[in-house]
C-alpha cells in the first residue's frame, strides 16, 4: 500500500471532477479523500502500488469533456488506513484556479427533457456536471452551489439525493434543480404585468403573430421574433433603431440552417460545439427572400443553434411536443431572430426589472426567471476559423502564454473593449464588453476589472492601457494605477495588435508585423492604421506606413465613406469631380476647398479608410449605418465577383518604405462594374501588402510575419495574404483565440507590459 497527495490544476472545479475522481476511486478500490480548493483539486489517496499508478494516468487521459487538467502532482504521503474514499467539503483559500465556461443543454439532459416520464421533463433549467450555466452565474471562487445564483433554491429531497450521490450523474453539480425546488419560469406582458398562459406555449404563440418576446438567456436577454415574418423584423429593426445591422437567427439544427445557408463540415461542427457560438455562413442565393430584412445586402447570416433548455423546449413546442430527441436531427421549420437586447448600444440587459424598463417599447413580451445572470455576456460570433466577437461559452478561458511571468491588469481600447488580467503563465480575457461611448458601458468595463481580478485573485504589478489619453479605458488604467500604487504603462494601438497575436501563438519574435486596421493613435501622433512594424518585445518600430490620405471632418470621415472617396479624388488631382460625384451629400459643394486649404483634414495611414474610400468610390455606401459597414459590403461584392487578377502597376513601394495605393485608387474612381471592380480591389490589396511584407523581411532578415487589425477581419484579403506569404516562404502568425480587432489589444497589452517589466 501506498499513500499520495495529489494536486491538479487547471479547468478542473464546476466540471463534474470531484465524481470523476470518486468514480475512478472506486473503480481502483482507493481511500481516501478528493476536495475543491483554490488552487483547483486535491485528492488524498492511498491503495496498491499499480491502481496508483493507473489512477495519476487516468486522472489526465479520462477527465470530464468541460475541464482541462494543466498540471497532476503528486507526492508522497503518510498512510492513514482511512476506510472508503469521499468528498470532503471545499476548501476555500488564495484563488488560482479557474471557472468553466457555459455550455449548451447536452444530451443526457435533452433525453430526460423530452422524455415525459422524467420528473425533469420540459423543465426549463435542466443542468447536469457536463452542461448548463457557469460563468454567467457564479460570484466567487471555489465554484460551490452557494457561490452561485443557485443559492437561494435549496435543492428538494430527491435532487439532494441525486447531488450526494456519488453514482448518479448530477453527484455535486452545483446548478442542479428540478421543477419542485428551482427557478420558476413565466411569461410577462409588454409592461412587466404576469400572463397566465403557460410560458413556453404562450411565448411561442405570441411570436408566432408577429410579436417580439424578450427572452432571458445565458449571459442576457435576446430580443426574439420570427425570422420569416418580415413584418415582425421590420418592427425589431423600427424599435431597436438597428437600422441595417445584421441579425442573427436561431435555428434547430444544422440540417434547418442548411435552408438557408452553405454549411461545411467544420462549420457544422462549430455550430453544433457546446459552446454554441454564432457562426457566419454563405448566404444560399434565395436567403434574403426567405429572411427578409434579417442580414440584407451581406452575403452572410449569422446562425446560432439553441444553448438553453428554454430554447430548445420552444422548438420542441414548435414541433408539435414530440417526444425522444429524433425530432432534434430531422428539418425544423421555426426560425427566429435572435438579437442581443442592449438598446443604444449599452450593455446587455440582465435583471428582470431592467428588462422591462430597458426594452419598454422594444419587446412585447418577456419570457424570464428567476436565476439571476451574475455576469453579462453576449454571444460569440466566430466567421472560418476566426473570432468576430469572443464572449458567452469562451469566457473565462484562459489563454496559455510562453512563459509565467508577474502579473498585468490590461484595459483595452475604445472600440469593442475587452480587459486582460495574466496570471502565471495564462491571460484572461474578459468577454466583449463594447465600445466605451457610453456612462454604461464605461460602468461595465470598471464592473469587468473587477470581477476578474476577483475571479483570478490577482493584484496585479503594472497596468496597460492605449496610447491614447482620452479612452475611457485609460482614464480608468490611471485612476486605478494610483489608487493602487502600481506602474502603469501606455501601449502604442498597433504594437499591441501584433503582439496580441504573439501571445496567443507564444512566440516571443522579433516578428514583423503588418497592422492592418481603422484608426489608433500612433507614437508620433498621428493617425495611424497601415502600419509596418518590426517587433521585438516591448519596442515597436514604425519600418513602414500607407501613403497618408486626408481625413476630411476628422472622425466624421470614419463614418462617412464618400469622404474617404473625396479624400481619394482629391489626392489624385481630382478635387472638381467630388461636388457632382457626391451631389446628394450636403457637405459635398464646401469639401474640395476645405481639403484645398487643409483645415480640419488630418492626415491618415489607415487601411480601414482606404476600405471606406473605395466604397464610396464604387458607391457602394456613402455613408456607414454601423462601424465596418462600408468593409463588409464591398467583401460582399467582391465575394459575388469572383476571382479577379491584381491590377498591374496598382501600388508603388518607396525606399523609405511607404506603400501608395493611389494607383489602384484612381482606377477604382473610373471602374465601371463595382463588383468586378472590388473584386480586383482585394486582389491586387493583397499582392500590394505581400510584396511590401517580402521586401521587408528580405531587409531586415525576419521571416516570420505577424497580421493583426481590424481588416483582418476580411475573409478574401486574409486568405489571398496569407497564400502569398506562405509562398514565398515566410510564416504567418494570424488571430486565431481572440478576434484580430480591437476585441483583442488587451491581451496585445499586457503581453507588452510584461516585456516592459522584465526588460
Ligand atoms: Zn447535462
Ligand atoms: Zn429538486
Ligand atoms: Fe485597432
Amino acid at each position: 500500500m501506498i499513500a499520495s497527495r495529489i494536486r491538479i490544476t487547471g479547468v478542473v472545479q464546476g466540471v463534474g471532477f470531484r465524481p470523476f475522481v470518486w468514480r475512478l476511486a472506486q473503480e481502483l478500490d482507493l481511500h481516501g479523500w478528493v476536495r475543491n480548493d483554490g488552487q483547483g483539486v486535491e485528492i488524498a489517496a492511498e491503495g496498491a502500488a499499480e491502481p496508483m499508478r493507473v489512477l495519476l494516468e487516468r486522472l489526465r487521459c479520462d477527465a470530464p469533456p468541460l475541464s482541462r487538467v494543466d498540471a497532476v502532482e503528486a507526492s508522497a504521503a503518510v498512510l492513514e488506513g482511512g476506510k472508503g474514499f469521499v468528498i470532503v467539503e471545499s476548501q476555500a483559500g488564495r484563488v488560482s484556479t479557474a471557472i468553466a465556461h457555459d455550455t449548451a443543454t447536452c444530451a443526457d439532459c435533452l433525453d430526460e427533457l423530452f422524455d415525459r416520464g422524467n420528473r425533469r421533463h420540459a423543465h426549463a433549467f435542466i443542468t447536469c456536471t457536463h452542461c448548463g450555466p457557469r460563468y454567467t452565474v457564479t460570484r466567487h471562487l471555489p465554484y460551490d452551489r452557494a457561490q452561485t445564483s443557485l443559492a437561494h433554491f435549496p435543492l428538494c429531497a430527491e435532487c439532494a439525493g441525486e447531488y450526494a450521490d456519488p453514482a448518479d450523474r448530477r453527484f455535486h453539480a452545483e446548478t442542479t434543480c428540478c421543477p419542485d425546488c428551482g427557478p420558476q419560469l413565466s411569461l410577462h406582458d409588454a409592461r412587466g404585468k404576469p400572463l397566465p398562459h403557460e410560458p413556453i406555449v404562450g411565448a411561442l404563440r405570441l411570436i408566432r403573430h408577429g410579436a417580439i418576446v424578450a427572452i432571458k438567456g445565458l449571459g442576457g436577454f435576446h430580443l426574439i421574433c420570427a425570422a420569416d415574418d418580415a413584418g415582425a423584423v421590420a418592427r425589431l429593426r423600427a424599435r431597436k433603431s438597428r437600422e441595417e445591422k445584421p441579425f442573427a437567427v436561431l435555428l434547430a439544427n444544422v440540417v434547418s440552417a442548411r435552408d438557408y445557408t452553405e454549411i461545411d463540415t467544420e462549420e457544422a461542427a462549430l455550430l453544433a460545439a457546446p459552446e454554441r457560438p454564432i457562426v457566419l455562413l454563405k448566404k444560399h442565393g434565395d436567403c434574403d427572400l426567405k429572411l427578409e430584412g434579417v442580414a440584407p445586402g451581406l452575403s452572410s447570416l449569422g446562425v446560432m443553434l439553441p444553448t438553453t433548455p428554454i430554447q430548445f423546449l420552444l422548438f420542441h413546442e414548435a414541433a408539435g411536443r414530440p417526444a425522444g430527441r429524433d425530432w432534434l436531427e430531422a428539418k425544423q421549420t421555426l426560425a427566429l431572430v435572435a438579437t442581443s437586447a442592449n438598446p443604444g448600444g449599452e450593455p446587455l440587459v440582465t435583471a428582470n426589472d431592467q428588462a422591462v424598463m430597458r426594452l419598454s417599447g422594444i419587446a412585447d413580451a418577456f419570457l424570464m426567471h428567476d436565476r439571476d445572470i451574475v455576469s453579462p455576456c453576449d454571444d460569440s460570433v466566430i466567421r472560418g476559423a476566426q473570432f468576430i466577437r469572443r464572449a458567452r461559452g469562451f469566457t473565462p478561458r484562459a489563454i496559455r502564454l510562453a512563459s509565467a511571468g508577474p502579473s498585468v491588469l490590461a484595459c483595452g481600447g475604445w472600440f469593442k473593449n475587452s480587459i486582460c488580467v495574466t496570471r502565471s503563465d495564462e491571460a484572461y480575457v474578459s468577454q466583449h464588453i463594447g465600445d466605451l461611448d457610453n456612462a454604461a458601458s464605461c460602468l461595465f468595463h470598471e464592473e469587468s476589472v473587477a470581477r476578474l481580478l476577483e475571479l483570478t485573485d490577482v493584484q496585479p504589478e503594472i497596468v496597460a492601457h492605449d496610447l491614447h489619453p482620452d479612452f475611457h479605458s485609460s482614464r480608468f488604467a490611471a485612476a486605478f494605477a494610483a489608487r493602487n500604487g502600481l506602474h502603469i504603462i501606455a501601449v502604442q494601438h498597433h504594437h499591441a495588435h501584433i503582439a496580441a497575436v504573439l501571445a496567443e501563438h507564444r512566440y516571443e519574435g522579433p516578428v514583423l508585423g503588418l497592422a492592418a486596421d481603422g484608426v489608433g493613435l500612433g507614437a508620433d501622433g498621428g493617425a495611424w492604421g497601415g502600419e509596418l512594424l518590426l517587433v521585438d518585445g516591448r519596442h515597436c518600430e514604425r519600418i513602414g506606413r500607407l501613403a497618408p490620405l486626408p481625413l476630411p471632418g476628422g472622425d466624421r470621415a470614419a463614418r462617412e465613406p464618400w469622404r474617404m472617396a473625396a479624400a481619394a479624388l482629391w489626392q489624385l488631382g481630382r478635387g472638381a469631380e467630388i461636388a457632382p460625384r457626391f451631389a446628394m451629400q450636403a457637405a459635398a459643394d464646401g469639401l474640395a476647398a476645405m481639403l484645398d486649404r487643409g483645415v480640419n483634414c488630418p492626415p491618415t495611414s489607415s487601411l480601414g479608410r482606404v476600405f471606406d474610400a473605395v466604397a464610396g468610390l464604387l458607391a457602394v455606401r456613402a455613408v456607414a449605418a454601423f462601424e465596418g459597414q462600408a468593409a463588409m459590403l464591398l467583401e460582399g461584392l467582391a465575394q459575388r465577383a469572383g476571382h479577379a487578377s491584381p491590377l498591374t502597376g496598382g501600388w508603388r513601394i518607396g525606399a523609405d518604405g511607404v506603400l501608395d495605393l493611389m494607383p489602384l485608387l484612381a482606377a477604382m474612381a473610373n471602374a465601371a462594374d463595382p463588383a468586378q471592380a472590388a473584386a480586383q480591389f482585394h486582389a491586387t490589396l493583397a499582392a500590394a501588402l505581400a510584396e511590401w511584407l517580402h521586401l521587408a523581411a528580405k531587409a531586415t532578415g525576419q521571416r516570420t510575419v505577424t497580421l493583426g487589425g481590424g481588416c483582418f477581419l476580411n475573409e478574401i484579403l486574409t486568405r489571398a495574404l496569407t497564400a502569398r506569404l506562405t509562398d514565398a516562404g515566410l510564416q504567418v502568425l494570424r488571430a486565431r483565440r481572440l478576434p484580430p480587432n480591437d476585441g483583442g489589444i488587451s491581451l496585445g497589452q499586457a503581453w507588452v507590459a510584461r516585456h516592459f517589466l522584465e526588460a
